[in-house]
């Protein structure tokens, strides 16, 4: 498929880099093309960023048949362009696209797409520390009908946003409280999937323990509340008596390319690793014989983010005295340092554009 190209008129001024919000301003370009039952994706092309027009039916506005991804740009220090693992994004895209019924994508015309897309707005890419380009791939059902079926009609645009450092004065270890009121998803439903569903049925619990003075949940498996799962939308990690646990891949977490890279890198190193399941009461116990070192949440938002304090009904347990771990540090600095290229990139992840 030929992706057509059409030229904004109006550049818009760039934002001063130690200003940026998280997804507030978006280049100057986007992506989009179109599918239809029958004729299969269509019409791809790159036009300036601006507003698009759905009819009040679309179905995704009723239904949420929708899927997205979240990737980044970097720009290394001679000014060169990179991404990390892009690839992995459109295969998880894929398989969330299978469980949401929505068609499948062609995972390498849309790498080249999104080179094509960041290669045009290059520009907004920052270079700042602890800075990028947030690059938001989704798709959704577009038919104009509000019957429950599967639609017809997709949209899939990629839309991209400058974004600061998460660590401005600093990496902040957080305030994450174990939910156990509400649930994220259950076996066989769609926790494996990136969908904006999820996060909907988690805006709830997310006020409630923002009001309780916490950031972000970790949940518990919606059925015994008794497993732990991921941390917002960060999958989790404890060091446990010298060894890495993360809860393993259920069906419920989401499936993280941060959270795979953590598992490599540890393993690359020589460190032990643990892909398991694990309760809520065996690490409040494990927490009771001193035997967390540290806790951290992997995501592409803020790669690691250190976890300070955990609310768990009435206790609040506190790790490495509420300051960052060695650990977390120490994989921070190596991810990010292969994500702008001030490191080498021994396990293949970065893609130059
Ligand atoms: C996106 C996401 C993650 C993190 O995945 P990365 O690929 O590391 O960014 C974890 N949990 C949920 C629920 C997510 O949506």
């Amino acid at each position: 498929m030929e992706i057509k190209i059409v030229k904004t008129l109006n550049p818009k001024q760039k934002p001063e880099e130690d200003s940026l919000i998280f997804g507030m301003e978006f280049t100057d370009y986007m992506f989009e093309m179109d599918y239809t039952d029958g004729i299969g994706w269509h019409d791809a092309i790159i036009k300036p960023y601006g507003a698009i027009e759905i009819m009040p039916s679309a179905m995704v506005l009723h239904y949420a048949q929708e899927v997205f991804e979240g990737l980044k740009a970097y720009k290394t220090r001679a000014g060169e362009v990179q991404l990390f693992r892009p690839d992995e994004n459109f295969k998880r895209m894929n398989r969330s696209n299978a469980r949401m019924c929505i068609p499948q994508i062609d995972e390498e015309f849309l790498l080249e797409a999104l080179k094509a897309l960041v290669k045009i707005d290059a520009a907004w890419i920052p270079k700042s520390p602890g800075t990028s380009l947030y690059i938001r791939p989704f798709v959704f059902a577009t038919d104009p009908f509000i019957g429950v079926r599967v639609s017809k009609r997709y949209k899939f645009m990629i839309i991209m946003s400058p974004v600061g450092s998460y660590y401005k004065g600093g990496m902040l270890p957080s305030r994450i409280y174990v939910e156990s009121e509400y649930a994220r998803t259950v076996r066989g439903g769609t926790g494996e999937a990136k969908c904006g569903g999820n996060y909907a049925s988690g805006l709830a619990a997310q006020q409630k323990v923002n009001e309780m003075g916490f950031e972000q949940i970790l949940w518990l498996d919606g059925e015994e509340r008794k497993y732990i799962e991921e941390v917002g939308t960060s999958n989790v990690f404890f060091l446990i008596d010298g060894v890495f646990v993360t809860p393993s891949l259920e069906g419920t977490i989401l499936n993280g390319i941060t959270r795979k890279s953590v598992i490599d890198l540890l393993k690359y190193w020589g460190e032990r690793v643990e892909e398991r399941r694990i309760t809520i009461d065996e690490l409040t116990e494990a927490y009771d014989q001193g035997k967390i070192k540290e806790a951290f949440a992997t995501g592409t938002a803020a790669v690691i983010s250190p976890i300070g304090t955990l609310g768990w009904q009435e206790r609040e347990m506190t790790f490495n005295a509420g300051k960052i771990g060695d650990y977390s540090k120490k994989i921070y600095d190596t991810l990010y340092g292969v994500q702008t290229g001030s490191l080498e990139d021994p396990l293949n992840w970065i893609v130059k554009i």
